[in-house]
């Protein structure tokens, strides 16, 4: 475990614990544009508090540059592995999208994800979750909050570690530190019914994103051993009754596997199973990796796939085109060797 405790903390409760000028150590922890050499410059007084609860700043071991302009980074935090991935919208754009971890590992064990094949190996805690986000960011920006996106697409499971995510998000939103927005946060998960209706009583709340992956109980349980605890009739009431702003919409993530769930039929299945509740629907193509078997869609089937949904029913689709593939940072290349 390592001592990050300080960074997942309130202004409130640093005073509490008898941090010296509370809410101005919280500011110097949480913008990692005024820190110096790699690390928040606190003062005397405060620094020894704050030490003591624990300061320690996950260790970039690796930083590996895609030639798409993305960067996968390797942290070290408290002798585990973790990887964030940092994207620029744009090659030199201001704009970021960070992908950070939640756990180191993840216990879903979906069989086409190469997190899967580690297991499960610990929770990160909120402090570990902030610092891993403020240590990328001191490290290749942005300078400005208001240009960064994160998103928990990283290894873990993020509704299995949801009390530390959190605290976490409560803490990149306060407005005395990062002051991140909430609707610039996207939770992903693989569909905990019980923590997807925790997830939308948050305040503030993150954005919602369920990786489904397929249209029937059968493959899906095949896929997702969490389909077998809740059925996808549960799954979908459960996104039917999570609270939306105002032109908000939920994420559908599905990966396209040949021969498994990129039929036809697939797709006007998944058109239905989202008609109730607003939403997106984001195409993954499958990224092919060692540790299993699956096959990407060919292109030709990924278009026509697209276009199934479409045929159905208006609605917004987009493929995404995976980022940092050539440094395994793509959608579920994440792996601890
Ligand atoms: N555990 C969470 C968040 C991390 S996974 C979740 O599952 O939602 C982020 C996304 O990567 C998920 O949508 C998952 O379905 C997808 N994914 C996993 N392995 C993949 C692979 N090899 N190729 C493409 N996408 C993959
Ligand atoms: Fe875990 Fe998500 Fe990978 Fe499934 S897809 S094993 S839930 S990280």
């Amino acid at each position: 475990m390592s001592k990050a405790r300080a960074f997942g903390l309130l202004p409130s409760e640093l005073a509490a614990l008898g941090v010296p000028a509370p809410e101005a150590s919280f500011t110097r922890l949480h913008r990692p544009w005024l820190w110096q050499s790699g690390a928040p410059l606190v003062s005397g007084g405060a620094r020894s508090v704050l030490e003591s609860l624990g300061l320690a700043l996950p260790r970039v071991v690796e930083k590996l540059a895609s030639n798409d302009g993305s960067h996968k980074l390797l942290l070290e935090l408290g002798g585990d592995r973790i990887e964030a991935v940092h994207m620029p919208r744009s090659v030199g754009g201001g704009r970021v999208t960070l992908c950070i971890s939640s756990q180191v590992g993840c216990a879903m064990g979906c069989g086409f994800c190469a997190t899967a094949s580690m297991g499960f190996h610990r929770q990160l805690s909120a402090g570990e979750i902030v610092a891993q986000v403020l240590a990328v960011v001191a490290e290749l920006g942005p300078r400005q909050p208001s240009q960064l996106t994160l998103v928990f697409m990283g290894m873990g499971e993020p509704l299995h570690n949801l009390p530390e995510v959190a605290r976490a998000i409560r803490v990149l939103c306060s407005v005395q530190g990062l002051g991140l927005s909430s609707r610039r946060i996207t939770v992903s998960t693989s569909g905990l019914v019980p923590e997807i209706d925790e997830l939308g009583a948050l305040e503030p709340r993150p954005l919602l994103a369920i990786s489904l992956n397929a249209t029937t109980d059968e493959v899906r349980q095949e896929l997702m051993p969490i389909g077998r605890r809740y059925s996808l009739t549960l799954l979908r009431a459960a996104l039917q009754r999570f609270p939306l702003r105002p032109r908000e919409r939920i994420t559908v993530e599905y990966v396209l596997l040949r021969g498994i769930n990129d039929s036809l039929l697939d797709a006007v299945r998944l058109a239905d199973f989202c008609s109730p509740f607003p939403h997106n629907i984001n195409l993954i193509p499958f990224n092919e990796h060692a540790l299993s078997s699956y096959q990407a869609s060919p292109e030709g089937s990924v278009d026509a796939f697209a276009r199934g949904i479409l045929e159905r029913r208006p609605t917004l689709v987009t493929v995404r085109r995976s980022r940092g593939r050539d440094v395994q940072a793509a959608c579920g290349q994440l792996v601890q060797s």
